[in-house]
């Protein structure tokens, strides 16, 4: 069993990738309460993945994973993107009161765009650091639309408006295995989990 560090203080995304990546052992930044704040300068998901996850090894010596993502708004020429988590401003954190603001916010703004010009994408780039080796990225997406108003309570951020393809529920109406089974990030934690046993293989 070798330690993968995920480099995320978020439990349910370290939860997360341990289900998708039995016979690992992950451990989140918890672990590691001198890890640096690590922040999301650049312009693309995968620049901001690698960001972190270049820190994460360089300070625990151990592969380290991360991810990024964000939610592309077709009528907003890809908007609000790497930007999704502060799109109505930098106040506070990722609280639920700035997910509700981002979301408003969206709503407004797309208030007079029809059901047909709707559709968006959720898009996280996962990137796996092996210290002193090779740096691997991969990508997942879930294609969908916005919807008028929020539906569900499940989720964070944008779930309660999104209507993924071929679905009749927001991902805020998903439960939790509902939604990895389609999710960006799920699809993008399982294309890592099948690149992770070869890179830790080679680095040992
Ligand atoms: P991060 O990748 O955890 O930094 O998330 C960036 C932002 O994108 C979040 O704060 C949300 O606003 C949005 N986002 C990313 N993934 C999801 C998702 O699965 N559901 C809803 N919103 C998401």
């Amino acid at each position: 069993m070798t330690a993968l560090v995920l480099a995320t203080r978020n439990q349910g995304k370290v939860a997360e990738l341990r289900r998708i990546l039995s016979g690992v052992e992950v451990v989140g930044l918890e672990a590691f309460p001198d890890a640096p704040e690590v922040p999301e300068t650049e312009p693309t998901f995968e620049g901001n993945a690698l960001l972190k996850a270049r820190a994460i090894a360089a300070h625990t010596g151990l592969p380290a994973v991360a991810d990024d993502s964000g939610l592309c708004v077709d009528a907003l020429n890809g908007m609000p993107g790497v930007l999704s988590a502060r799109w109505s401003g930098r106040f506070g954190d990722a609280s639920g009161d700035k997910d509700r603001a981002n979301l408003d916010l969206l709503l407004d703004q797309l208030g007079d765009v029809a059901d047909p010009h709707r559709g968006a994408y959720f898009v996280a780039a996962a990137v796996l650091v092996v210290p002193g080796g090779p740096e691997h990225v991969v990508e997942g997406r879930m294609y969908g639309r916005v919807v008028d108003a929020p539906r569900g309570a499940n989720g964070f951020g944008y779930d309660p408006v999104f209507l993924p393809d071929g679905h009749d529920r927001t991902t805020g109406e998903l439960g939790p295995e509902e939604k990895d089974a389609i999710s960006h990030r799920g699809r993008a934690f399982r294309a890592l989990a099948e690149i992770i046993p070869g890179a830790l293989a080679a680095a040992r």
